[in-house]
């Protein structure tokens, strides 16, 4: 069944979009900045919805950084965000292990960055590996056994821009010798702005390389997964109905918008383009599109 093509947000359509609205929910990465770089516009625009008493929630797949590094990442960028006010999907691993109950005997291994291990120890957990095991070379000889923690239950799998032969046998053999080992991915996506001015290989790419070798599929707990839409009801308590996720990529963040029930508008400003959305195969349509955040204080603003 088509759906209906996203409305370009204007002066006439944005009051029935912003009115009922009481959460604005953010991708950030190609919506409040790309790698480093503030967007234009972004930090009067949410200083703005503040002041209409609009709640404000960023949710970002890049499960580099903990969210304690994320709030650091934001006041840098002259932006006043509360880590409570942060879901990143390395937080989202930590939480599934937590509300599925997993034994604190047990340990993690990460394939992936420092913020999935700091989230895992936030949680109670113990992380092994993540970049430590970035060094770390295998000896591919005779008569050598390539040794690994038994007690691990779970593997989790980010982003890692040290991924290596080691880590993946590591996590492997964890996964393959222990049917009931987790395999947790924290997101699957194809690309992100590791820097301002190109996209790299994604967590995807890591996912996929241990989906080859496990033969197993992950439970993957960033977006479009509505595993961390679940903690942010529970903290703000507000119908999806009134909430509008903000985002630039159609297969995580609008997608994610939708399965909650929320309204959608995606933003130019990133991945997409108005070629992308427009395109017959496509078949994600947010309720509305513009090409920034900013495009909210230009059309509504004093
Ligand atoms: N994963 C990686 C490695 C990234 O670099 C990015 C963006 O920079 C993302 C995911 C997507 O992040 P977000 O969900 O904030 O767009
Ligand atoms: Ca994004």
């Amino acid at each position: 069944t088509a759906k209906r093509a996203a409305q370009l947000l204007s002066t006439q359509n944005i009051r029935s979009l912003f009115d009922p609205v009481e959460a604005f929910l953010f991708d950030c990465d190609g919506v409040i900045w790309k790698g480093d770089k503030l967007i234009d516009g972004v930090s009067e625009t949410l200083d703005w919805l503040r002041s209409k008493g609009k709640k404000l929630v960023f949710v970002t797949n890049n499960s580099l950084k903990s969210r304690i590094q994320y709030a650091k990442k934001f006041h840098s960028l002259g932006i006043s965000v509360a880590e409570d006010e942060i879901f990143s999907s390395s937080f989202a691993a930590a939480m599934y292990l937590k509300v599925n109950n997993f034994p604190q005997e047990k340990k993690v291994y990460v394939i992936g960055g420092e913020g999935i291990l700091e989230e895992l120890q936030i949680a109670g957990f113990t992380g092994l590996g993540g970049p430590e095991d970035g060094e770390k070379r295998v000896e591919l000889k005779p008569n050598s056994l390539f040794e690994h923690d038994k007690s691990v239950g779970a593997v989790v799998v980010g982003i890692d821009p040290c991924i290596n032969y080691y880590k993946l046998q590591y996590g492997t053999l964890c996964i393959r010798e222990n049917p009931g080992c987790l395999f947790i991915a924290t997101n699957r996506d194809a690309v992100g702005h590791m820097t301002d001015l190109q996209e790299w290989p994604g967590a995807g790419s890591m996912v996929a390389a241990m989906c080859g070798s496990t033969e197993r599929e992950p439970i993957v707990v960033g977006k479009p997964s509505t595993f961390m839409m679940d903690f942010l009801l529970e903290k703000f308590h507000i119908n999806t109905s009134k909430m509008c996720m903000v985002g630039d990529r159609l297969d995580t963040d609008i997608l994610f918008g939708q399965n909650a029930g929320c309204k959608t508008l995606l933003v130019l400003s990133g991945v997409t383009t108005q070629t992308t959305l427009q395109d017959p195969s496509n078949n994600v349509q947010p309720d509305y599109y513009t090409s920034q955040v900013s495009d909210l204080l230009r059309l509504l603003g004093p």
